[in-house]
């Protein structure tokens, strides 16, 4: 399938316009697309059951001023560092030829590993940017949400856009060889973030599956809050680190005293009090 995709964007594009415009439009569409299924979700009382925080929906105002600053942050930083990329990622073996397509079980390990490795440099880096003297500097508009919603994912000062999404690059640049990874890679990583801003924890969501998947319920509670969790894809850093100690208390309270069953491994299923009708207190 790949190959077929492939052989027409080489046949019709110049390699720049690939690694540049081309991907550009590649990530509008998969992180405005992402959002979708969640804003639609917004529009009916009944997923309420699953919002983490039911009774907060942000405003017109908040999304039409968060998609304008998102478009200027997409064209003026993302925009120039996909382009940027394009120079750089030659000098680690990276290529658009044919010849060069990834197989399906090597995007199998990979992708796993690009999200571990963006998870603990996104832990560290997020943390930085809490420290109280840099805080109120760059990362304090990501937080002027404090109920998130899709979009608000990158909604972010352009410092913490370019040193984040370093972060996004850093996997593909040391394992990947070719521009088709670092597709299937974005949209793994855009759907993840998107699905982390939702507002929702749904019981049906395929990730619950994943173990140490942290969620949308694990960075809400971030952005309700202001302390830990810090990461952005597994629960494993801040429980390591010890910086989900709020979070824990949280949930214990939320579940009427007993943890889940095998936290940080499992722990999703309660967006909200209404959730666990019957709460038991040890
Ligand atoms: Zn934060
Ligand atoms: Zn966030």
């Amino acid at each position: 399938m790949f190959a077929k995709v492939w052989r027409v964007v080489l046949d019709n594009f110049h390699p720049f316009v690939i690694a540049g415009p081309l991907t550009f439009a590649y990530h509008e569409a998969v992180y405005f697309g992402a959002w979708t299924p969640w804003l639609a979700m917004d529009q009916f009382e009944y997923f309420k059951r699953w919002k983490i925080q039911p009774d907060k929906t942000p405003s017109k105002e908040m999304v039409m001023k968060c998609l304008t600053k998102l478009l200027k942050s997409h064209v003026f930083i993302q925009l120039p560092m996909q382009m940027m990329f394009y120079f750089v990622a030659p000098y680690f073996g990276f290529s658009l030829a044919m010849e060069a397509l990834p197989k399906s079980r090597d995007l199998l390990w990979q992708i796993p590993v690009f999200f571990a490795i963006e998870d603990f440099y996104f832990y560290w880096v997020h943390r930085g940017l809490h420290h109280k003297r840099v805080y109120k500097y760059v990362h304090k508009i990501h937080h002027e949400h404090k109920f998130p919603f899709g979009i608000a994912a990158e909604y972010a000062h352009p410092v913490e856009t370019f040193f984040l999404g370093i972060g996004t690059l850093l996997g593909p640049l040391f394992f990947a060889k070719h521009m088709v990874t670092l597709w299937v890679w974005l949209f793994f990583r855009l759907v993840e973030t998107v699905e982390d801003h939702s507002g929702y924890d749904v019981p049906w969501n395929p990730t619950n599956l994943i173990p140490f998947w942290g969620g949308a319920v694990h960075h809400d509670f971030h952005h309700k809050t202001f302390e830990g969790p810090y990461s952005s894809v597994f629960t494993w850093c801040d429980w390591m680190f010890g910086t989900d100690k709020e979070f824990r208390k949280h949930q214990l309270k939320l579940r009427g005293g007993s943890e889940s069953l095998a936290y940080p491994a499992v722990f999703r299923g309660a967006p909200n009090e209404r959730s666990l009708p019957s709460k038991k207190v040890d």
